[in-house]
């Protein structure tokens, strides 16, 4: 069977790790619409300028376009054995497209992962994240520095920035804006008996055991 998933979360709830854990160990091509917008945005293509403006205020770029690209990249052949989607459906107009394209796709969902973090635990994490500027890696001040102070596990590289909607203004706008839409996301998934909650606030091995356990089972 394929494993078609969605990786659900507030920002910071370790989605990102989780990801990582799932690709390695099972053939689904991790797909991050936070990730997409920021290679476009890098690559100052067409779609990048669109949605710079609203990924730089902790804004959610629109409908239209975040659904145009995850369905080009959903009927890509590298979907066949399943797809692990991060960051997106974010509102309920996107869950509804998500169901419409992976219909017409046979690619239906099999679960949703709802990694579950309190807010007040989130703000703090998010604030504290920095990335490499040259392969884009993701550190934590609080909880995951390089090996070697000031370069990167990955690359090597020494240079590091914090991403715009990590700023504190912007970390504040995005929780609040992601909670609210949260909300009625998990009620739409609960209803399709798609929805696997998973307690977020634990080590990163702890809540990777419940995820692997779960995916295992289905
Ligand atoms: P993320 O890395 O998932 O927090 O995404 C970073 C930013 O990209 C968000 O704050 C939004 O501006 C934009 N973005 C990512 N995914 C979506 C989505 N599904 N719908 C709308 N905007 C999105």
């Amino acid at each position: 069977m394929s494993l078609n998933l969605i990786l659900m979360g507030l920002p910071g709830a370790g989605k990102g790790t989780q990801a990582e854990y799932i690709v390695k160990k099972y053939p689904v091509p991790h797909i991050s619409t936070g990730d997409m917008f920021r290679a476009a945005i890098a690559g100052k293509t067409a779609l990048g300028l669109k949605a710079k403006e609203f990924t730089d205020k902790g804004n959610l770029v629109p409908d239209e376009v975040t659904n145009g690209i995850v369905k080009e990249r959903l009927s890509k052949d590298d979907t066949e054995d399943g797809y692990l989607l991060d960051g997106y459906p974010r509102t309920l107009e996107q869950a509804d497209a998500l169901e419409k394209m992976t219909k017409e796709l046979g690619k239906e969902l099999n679960a949703v992962l709802y990694i579950d973090v309190d807010p007040s635990v989130l703000t703090k994490r998010l604030t504290a994240r920095y990335i490499c500027k040259n392969c884009g890696a993701t550190y934590n001040k609080l909880y995951h520095n390089p090996k070697v102070e000031g370069t990167c596990d990955v690359c090597g590289g020494h240079e590091f920035y914090q991403r715009a909607d990590d700023k504190p203004e912007a970390v504040q706008n995005r929780l609040k804006v992601n909670t609210k839409m949260n909300t009625p996301l998990i009620s739409y998934y609960k209803q399709r008996n798609l929805l696997y909650d998973v307690d977020g606030d634990r080590a990163i091995t702890e809540v990777w055991k419940d995820v692997d356990k779960i995916l295992g089972s289905l």
